[in-house]
């Protein structure tokens, strides 16, 4: 029996055709039977009405839903209100991050770190949503070291989040280096491993840049070598992806976040392969 737990990224559609797109998408990705779908959430609530409306459309179709919430930039009312939202269309889950501000925008508002906005749930609403925190194996972009980032770690999970999901990954060592030094340091919650199927490598490259994941020379390498080849890099993307997955789960990983990209195809070939589909 299958009893990995997998859950699934979507971003808020921009136009009615990516949302008529999008209803394909999931109604293809929920035969894989997650246990829920996330819908991020745009800087300083550039998305909030996006993605309450995805949110809303996904549960009322029968899969659980869990809207990203980033609070920078955002003020205590303001993130009251959405709670209030939320709970009121019965969502039980919410992936608490504190996101970044768009350049230029100064205001930071009233949360400085993601501890504070998961502190801020659990005093109002106390037990009535399961909270999701980000997790970085291979270091948040803007920690002065990787001991202040597990401390930030730390602090997310002694707020009261009940799971976190990585940034994604292509070093499997990162991802289990990670997880022994958050379990040395007394942290027990679940630590899903973020996984990014790969359909474009310029996209993906300029991507890993910007949010601090090495894509390992070996694989860069091959990909660059296929040029404008899309059918060869769909293929070895594929290969890896599976492959890393299949290695997380030999070491018993509490389940696997694909990062969509509101695409059905790659994330389902990769859980066909591993005979979760
Ligand atoms: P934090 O945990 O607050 O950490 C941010 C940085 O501050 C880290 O470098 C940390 O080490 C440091 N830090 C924390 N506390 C302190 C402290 N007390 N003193 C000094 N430094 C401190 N972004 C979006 O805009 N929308 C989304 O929907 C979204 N979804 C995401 C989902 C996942 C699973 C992941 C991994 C990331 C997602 N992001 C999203 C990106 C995320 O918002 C950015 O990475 C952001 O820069 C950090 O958010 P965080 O919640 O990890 O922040």
């Amino acid at each position: 029996m299958n009893t990995t737990e997998l859950s699934i990224e979507f971003f808020p559609p921009q136009t009615a055709e990516g949302a008529e797109k999008l209803r394909t998408v999931h109604a293809r990705l929920a035969e894989l039977k997650p246990a829920f779908f996330s819908v991020t959430y745009g800087a300083g609530g550039s998305t909030r009405e996006r993605t309450f409306a995805t949110v809303k459309e996904i549960a009322a179709s029968g899969s659980e839903a869990a809207p990203h919430l980033s609070c920078i930039g955002s003020t205590r009312d303001s993130i009251r209100a959405i709670l209030q939202e939320y709970a009121d269309a019965g969502i039980r889950r919410i992936v608490a991050l504190r996101g970044d501000l768009p350049s230029g925008v100064g205001d930071a508002g009233e949360f400085r770190y993601a501890n504070e906005l998961v502190e801020f749930i659990r005093n109002e609403t106390g037990k009535r949503f399961r909270i999701e925190v980000a997790a970085y194996p291979e270091w948040h972009p803007q920690a002065r070291c990787p001991q202040d980032d597990l401390l930030a770690f730390k602090r997310k999970a002694d707020a009261g989040a009940d799971s976190a999901i990585t940034q994604y990954f292509y070093n499997i060592d990162a991802y289990l280096h990670f997880v022994d030094s958050a379990r040395a340091m007394g942290v027990t919650i679940p630590i899903v491993p973020g996984i990014m199927p790969i359909a474009s490598f310029s996209k993906l490259a300029r991507f890993s840049d910007a949010c601090g994941t090495e894509l390992p020379r070996w694989m860069r390498k091959k990909f660059e070598a296929y040029g404008d080849d899309a059918e060869s890099i769909r293929a070895f993307g594929l290969d890896v992806v599976t492959s890393l997955c299949e290695k997380l789960l030999a070491t018993g990983v509490p389940g696997l976040h694909f990062y969509s990209m509101n695409q059905a195809g790659l994330t389902t070939e990769i859980c066909k392969r591993l005979k979760l589909a």
